[in-house]
């Protein structure tokens, strides 16, 4: 493999763009828009910076990567080498669908399609192309250049050697590749979800306040964060769809979001993207500073 084309140029997507482009791959990085390319490309410069900073890559390296990325907003041009596609638009059903439909039609049929989906069922993206064999999720941690895990989903008729070229590619990019089923949430997020679930449900009711409950995670369980603030990280709205598809795919009530998640959500308490979650990041990204108070 030499040419991977990156769909999406946002958080995920340039993480991923950086990432393969670091370890040498030439990448095409597609976007509708080009002001989401040229910030994705400013943010995988600072990142760079930042590790040339901390003396794990030199200058040289840092434009060796990113004479690696090229962008594309027209699609059909973007892909027309790649090896591999990594899909990492927004999360959406129904786009996610028209996208893999599209690519289906103008990669080469050889051609490996994944998927960044953190909760989309993989078997039915696969199911609106012509080779579900070909389909996987590569699902990969934020910040990307950083984080190590990458859970490889086998969607239903996904082949064995799919998964293994995929298991491989990601050792080759410094990552360690954990294979998972296609069920709801994958494992990640099954495990993690609920787990932030139940701490805005102990907030809810009452039982402590929210930086009670990150210290005593923090502190006891020896989280590097705790799971309201990294639900702030994350986005109470990314938070909330992602709830639903384990409540909606499991058909069972422990998986229901908590009211006040989704009264966060309709009130437009985002997180840290809209500067206002469980803490305040109007002067400071530093959580700890203003905790909110909600009871
Ligand atoms: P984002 O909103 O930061 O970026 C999405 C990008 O997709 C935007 O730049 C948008 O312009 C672009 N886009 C939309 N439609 C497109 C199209 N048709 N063609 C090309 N580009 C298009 O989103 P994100 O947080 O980077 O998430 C991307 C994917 O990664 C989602 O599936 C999400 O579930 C998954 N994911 C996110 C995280 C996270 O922490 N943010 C972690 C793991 C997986």
């Amino acid at each position: 493999m030499k040419n991977i084309a990156v769909i999406g140029a946002g958080t995920m997507g340039n993480g991923i763009a950086h990432t393969f482009a670091q370890f040498h791959y030439k990448v095409q990085l597609i976007d509708v828009s080009q002001e989401a390319l040229d910030k994705g490309i400013t943010t995988i410069s600072k990142n760079l910076d930042r590790m040339i900073s901390k003396e794990k890559i030199s200058e040289a390296d840092k434009m060796q990567t990113l004479a690696n990325i090229t962008t594309f907003t027209a699609i059909e041009e973007g892909i027309q080498y790649a090896d591999l596609v990594v899909e990492a638009a927004t999360e959406n059903r129904a786009l996610k669908t028209k996208i893999f439909k599209k690519l289906d039609e103008l990669c080469p049929k050889e051609t490996i399609l994944a998927t960044n989906t953190s909760s989309i069922s993989i078997t039915q993206i696969a199911a609106a192309t012509n080779r579900p064999d070909k389909v996987i999720g590569m699902h990969f941690m934020n910040p990307v250049p950083i984080m190590k895990l990458v859970e490889i989903i086998r969607g239903y008729n996904t082949s064995d050697e799919v998964m293994q070229i995929t298991v491989d590619l990601s050792k080759k990019i410094n990552k360690i590749p954990v294979a998972v089923n296609d069920y709801p949430g994958f494992v990640a997020n099954r495990i993690l979800m609920p787990m932030i679930n139940e701490s805005i449900e102990t907030l809810y009711n009452g039982v402590a306040g929210v930086l009670e409950i990150d210290t005593v995670m923090k502190l006891g369980m020896a989280h590097p964060m705790g799971p309201l603030q990294l639900a702030d990280f994350i986005g109470l709205d990314v938070c909330l769809s992602i709830m639903n598809v384990l409540y909606d795919g499991f058909k069972n009530p422990k998986y229901a979001p908590c009211p006040l998640l989704v009264n966060m959500v309709m009130a437009g308490k985002l997180g840290m993207k809209s500067e206002e979650g469980f803490y305040d990041y109007s002067e400071s990204r530093k959580a700890e500073k203003v905790a909110k108070m909600f009871l």
